[in-house]
């Protein structure tokens, strides 16, 4: 790679565990790309992420069929007071993605927030919630039905439960649709949940699938409605999602890549924020000043070197 840099940026919020997201941001003949495979990734797992900041940087992107992707609005496990200012401050997202099934509070807090996003979305906007896998079967047999009730109407469940067999069961005993999201993480992922018959809509990472070229055949082989989802990436790794979803034959969901607020800065002075609800299909331009503002240290630099170097 003729030049690389090594970001270091603070999250807004904690998530993942993590307070601070690092990455590598590759420069090629078509561009920028980024690969920020987690910190605990081993070689195996983070071999796909550089196949997508590869992609990315020598050989761009297949052609958009769309010029804008509707995005959701991402709501924490909060109140319903902060639930209702997080929809109504979203920018015009019209779909909203209510976390569920947070450790230590009662399905009832479940309901209060996804009323309070209902009431403030109108009865038009589209609500969705993700469990992260937080539930048992019986759990999610019984709770899905109150928090479709609670929603007006939900869009679909994502990621209930844990396991593809558990979702495959879930998926038989509830009346909304399932997303598998966390089943989800590797190339060969999709099948698995294509062939248990385990969701209605795909979650689909670019670079965790080794990226847009690989997402849009697991996309057509797996038959699936596909949402595109960010790795919690500066605008660089958001674009490639983008662009996967620009590419998409058909798009039937907003996707999940109004992220890029989550991270404390950015490396262009025009990121990739939803107006209206939609992001425009574009590729920000990498801004000299702003990669030196977020360098990692020396220290930083090596440990990812020494990552790209086992790869
Ligand atoms: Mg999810």
């Amino acid at each position: 790679m003729p030049e690389a840099h090594v970001y270091s940026i603070p999250l807004t919020t904690r998530f993942r565990g993590i307070d601070v997201r690092e990455g590598m941001l590759l420069r090629g003949d078509a561009g920028w790309g980024e690969f920020s495979p987690f910190l605990e990734y081993d070689a195996a797992t983070a071999r796909p992420w550089l196949a997508a900041a590869r992609e990315a940087a020598d050989q761009g992107w297949p052609e958009a069929v769309r010029s804008e992707v509707p995005v959701n609005v991402t709501v924490p496990a909060c109140d319903p007071e902060r639930a209702r200012e997080i929809v109504l401050a979203s920018n015009g997202c019209r779909t909203a993605k209510v976390k569920v099934a947070e450790r230590g509070q009662a399905v009832g807090e479940d309901e209060a927030r996804l009323e309070a996003v209902r009431d403030a979305l109108g009865a038009d906007g589209l609500v969705r919630v993700d469990a992260n896998g937080g539930w048992s079967v019986e759990d999610a047999v019984a709770r899905i039905p109150l928090l479709d009730r609670a929603a007006s109407g939900l869009e679909y469940v994502e990621q209930p439960v844990a396991s593809v067999e558990d979702l495959a069961v879930v998926r038989r005993r509830v009346g909304v649709p399932i997303a598998a999201d966390e089943s989800i993480r590797r190339a060969e992922d999709p099948y698995r949940v294509r062939d248990l018959e385990a969701a209605d809509v795909a979650v689909l990472k670019v670079q965790p699938l080794g990226g847009v070229r690989a997402c849009l055949r697991i996309a057509e082989d797996i038959g699936l409605p596909v949402v595109v989802s960010s790795a919690l990436e500066t605008s660089v790794g958001i674009a490639a999602g983008v662009a996967l979803a620009a590419a998409l034959p058909e798009l039937q969901h907003a996707c999940g890549l109004a992220t890029v607020q989550l991270l404390a800065g950015d490396v262009t002075d025009d990121p990739l924020l939803p107006t209206d609800g939609v992001l425009a299909v574009r590729r920000p331009d990498v801004d000299p000043g702003l990669l030196a503002r977020w360098a990692a240290g020396p220290d930083r630099e090596r440990h990812w070197d020494h990552r790209l170097a086992e790869l």
